[in-house]
């Protein structure tokens, strides 16, 4: 029975949470550790509890209850804004049917089967006809949702409201204009030498050393843990409970520490949500775009800067004693932060990363408009790698069949990394303003006062202010790029001296 108050508006809620607790859960151990002949009935686990939420969500006497609340003038901000996001997921669920949502689901977990085939065999062939189906399903969600000017707006929604077509070019189009070129004028410069942090590194010693990355950051691990995973995430079960994986690769030291800084970022503001509103909007992440700016804002401004790692290289160079010994700081410095023009988006530097959303921006807008077809994507892909960054890959591992993120269907996702990094600088040049002294207690590894900072003005509203207003409230204005491309500026013309 679902009781006619807030409290029972709240129960209902939470019942759909444990629903989506549990798809991550199972999502998270498909991810991590099912044996291979479990996919199959997994798949079909995962679209039934979907359909359940789907259907506790859209339950019409829910719809009621929510109405009859938002009619009633007692409630108080926080309430009131509650019920007003629910209201509006609720009208936005009814766009998608049933039929719609099973299909979408099975689609999903099929892609993702031949997503992982395809690689092993490398061949971008082998994910066509599932990454087709995909495509189709997100026109019609497109559709279903509606839009004003674009299909692709629909999905940009989906992850980050009220962004379109036209603002994000607009934003690429700064990249393209300026970032590119720099990059360029980069590459005209003496290049830093990173040759070290490709020996070998010991596996495990590379994963200890990342578990204690994450202590140092105020990760908790008693709400938490860190497992492996082919491409790093993110999950939450509550915040009491957010999973971290990563990556390590024996030859490579820059993958393991900054997927592990940059996940934990994500994993330290689902663990700064607030408990108590567990299954509430004002209990939820506010927008991918927010999200990423708290993983990139670890990963970069504090991540790969020298502050932090004042701190930080001596003992990383005593695990690594061999290796690391006759580097000093600065030459570690300048190689974390080496550019240059790269094929694989996850291990790009700061710079060029944003060139590679860009591709994936262009392309997806392409897909949505039909102007390009699925066939066709293996070759666009190439050709835009060659004309902005001058790389072109080997093997579809290295180009097309390098991000999982279209095998779960979410196109519309990308642009976001750009916006947290645009919206991580603009928020890091904030707190340096609020915190005094902020780079000198880095560099003795006090992270304390940026992650309360975080938690104050950021983790703990939730979903209670949309994301341009948190950020505007936060440093005076809403997303400027401008705070980006400063940064970068200052950072690169010291490191390539020039
Ligand atoms: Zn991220």
């Amino acid at each position: 029975m679902m009781e006619n108050t807030y409290e029972g508006y709240k129960a209902h809620l939470q019942k759909i949470a444990h629903l989506n607790s549990t798809m991550a859960l199972l999502s998270w151990d498909q991810e991590t550790n099912m044996p291979k002949k479990g996919a199959a009935i997994r798949a079909q686990q995962l679209s039934t509890l979907s359909t359940m939420v789907h259907e506790l969500f859209t339950d019409l006497r829910f719809e009621n209850l929510v109405n009859h609340l938002l009619a009633k003038s007692c409630f108080g901000f926080k309430e009131m804004r509650n019920l007003q996001l629910t209201k509006e997921s609720i009208e936005e669920n009814k766009k998608l049917n049933s039929d719609f949502i099973k299909r979408a689901a099975i689609a999903r977990s099929e892609a993702f089967q031949s997503w992982e085939q395809a690689r092993r065999e490398e061949r971008f062939s082998v994910f066509i006809p599932s990454l087709q189906k995909i495509v189709d399903l997100e026109k019609e969600k497109a559709e279903l949702l509606g839009y004003n000017d674009h299909p692709y707006d629909a999905l940009l929604n989906l992850y980050e409201k009220d962004s379109t077509v036209h603002q994000l070019k607009q934003v690429f189009t700064q990249v393209k204009n300026h970032i590119v070129p720099f990059i360029q004028e980069i590459s005209a410069n003496e290049q830093v030498d990173d040759s070290f942090l490709y020996q070998y590194y010991n596996k495990d010693a590379q994963f200890d050393f990342s578990l204690e990355l994450l202590n140092f950051m105020g990760y908790d691990f008693d709400a938490g843990r860190q497992d492996l995973s082919t491409h790093p995430f993110t999950i939450n079960f509550s915040a009491h409970d957010v999973r971290l994986t990563t990556r390590v690769n024996e030859y490579n030291l820059s993958e393991v520490i900054w997927s592990t800084i940059h996940e934990g970022g994500h994993g330290l503001y689902e663990q700064g949500l607030p408990i108590n509103h567990y299954g509430l909007p004002s209990g939820e992440y506010v927008s991918l775009g927010i999200h990423e700016s708290q993983s990139r804002i670890w990963e970069n401004n504090i991540g790969r800067a020298l502050p932090w790692w004042k701190f930080l290289y001596p003992k990383l160079q005593k695990v690594f004693p061999e290796q690391l010994g006759d580097v000093s700081l600065d030459q570690f410095y300048k190689a974390i932060n080496k550019v240059q023009p790269s094929l694989i988006r996850t291990s790009a530097d700061e710079l060029t990363y944003h060139v590679h959303v860009m591709i994936r921006f262009e392309i997806e807008c392409s897909l949505m408009e039909g102007v390009i077809e699925v066939t066709d994507l293996e070759e666009v892909w190439n050709e835009k790698y060659q004309d902005y960054l001058g790389v072109t890959p080997d093997k579809p591992t290295e180009g097309i069949l390098q991000d999982i993120h279209w095998s779960h269907g979410s196109l519309g996702y990308f642009p976001t990394y750009s916006v947290g990094s645009f919206y991580a600088a603009q928020l890091y040049a904030q707190a340096e303003k609020d915190i005094p002294n902020l780079d000198e207690k880095l560099a003795q590894g006090k992270t304390n006062d940026f992650l309360t900072l975080m938690r104050k003005k950021i983790h703990q509203y939730g979903k209670l202010y949309p994301a341009d207003q948190l950020v505007e409230r936060f440093s005076g204005e809403s997303l400027n790029i401008k705070y980006f491309m400063d940064y970068v500026h200052e950072k690169y013309l010291k490191i390539y001296g020039f």
